[in-house]
């Protein structure tokens, strides 16, 4: 499924003394089984974009294609678009209600009108997906488990409905380094084995580099940068001209190149920074 942003802006609040424009004529386009990185500070617009994407908000100007069609042309296309377009929002767990984690994740499907098998296997299926042994977690309390459990049993919730697209929502945020690893794993599996069409927004510019194939950075409700994580992340000067921070292996490539030193634009591979910077310190040294 092809997703086209064109040319979207947002106000909340409009015409009250209040009004705050949070997106700002902002275009880009998510090709079948991309992973995309959506990058920016708090307050860049990032979750405001990505509930658009699913259909939650409309739109103050501008348009969402889907496959070429304008979601928001008709109300029935609308409830189609969120089970096609899963969205895991910001801190999901919070949105865990239900007793057991099976209920949980049976909500999506029983909603879409489901028979109670199919929403079974479904669930089991989708716990799979995430790495949960359905045996062992389908009766817990999503209350009893760790920070990144909750996490993939929300992520679970959305799997459940068989989205197109995946959207994650600062899905590792908050979580200790294992959780960020488990669920970071989980996600480049789903990409890379299930084929999905995956939407990661984030802050965190070394999480988007080691696993994004375009990126898209905003700032103020705009898109500042954009391409693949090497065009952007050559772009140094404009990313610090924006107050973000590098990911460390391009961060220290352009700060060594401030230095003078003879190196590539950048580099986002560890073992391939190592190599130029013994070959530069051995030409240097010689
Ligand atoms: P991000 O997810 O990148 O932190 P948001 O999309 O949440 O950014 O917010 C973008 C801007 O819109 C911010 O200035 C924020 O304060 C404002 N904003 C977000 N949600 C609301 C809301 N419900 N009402 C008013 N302003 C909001
Ligand atoms: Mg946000």
């Amino acid at each position: 499924m092809r997703i086209e942003a064109k040319d979207l802006t947002y106000i909340y609040g409009a015409g009250l003394p209040w009004e705050r424009k949070a997106l700002d004529g902002v275009s880009f386009s998510v090709e079948e089984g991309e992973f995309v990185g959506l990058i920016g500070e708090t307050g860049s617009g990032k979750s405001t974009l990505v509930q658009i994407l699913n259909g939650i908000l409309r739109p103050t100007a501008g348009e969402v294609l889907l496959d070429g069609i304008n979601i928001f042309k008709e109300k029935a296309l609308l409830s189609k678009v969120r089970f096609q377009i899963g969205l895991i929002f910001q801190f999901p767990e919070q949105q865990l209600f239900a007793e057991t984690v099976f209920e949980d994740v049976a909500f999506g499907p029983r909603n879409m009108g489901l028979g109670p098998e199919e929403v079974s296997r479904r669930v089991e299926e989708a716990l799979l997906k995430v790495g949960l042994n359905p045996l062992q977690f389908r009766n817990r309390s999503p209350f009893s488990l760790s920070g990144g459990e909750k996490r993939l049993v929300a992520i679970a919730g959305v799997l459940a409905m068989k989205p197109r697209v995946l959207i994650l929502d600062e899905v590792t945020a908050g979580l200790d380094p294992k959780g960020k690893k488990e669920i970071l794993a989980r996600i480049q599996l789903l990409h890379q084995k299930e084929k999905a069409t995956i939407i990661m927004v984030s802050h965190d510019m070394d999480e988007i580099s080691a696993l994004a194939q375009k990126i898209i950075i905003l700032k103020g409700g705009r898109v500042v940068l954009s391409g693949t994580p090497e065009e952007v992340f050559s772009r140094g000067e404009v990313i610090e001209a924006q107050g973000l921070a590098l990911p460390t292996i391009p961060k220290l490539f352009y700060s060594l190149k401030q230095c003078g030193w003879d190196l590539p634009a950048t580099v986002l591979d560890l073992k391939e920074a190592c190599r130029l910077i013994k070959k530069e310190l051995t030409r240097a040294s010689g």
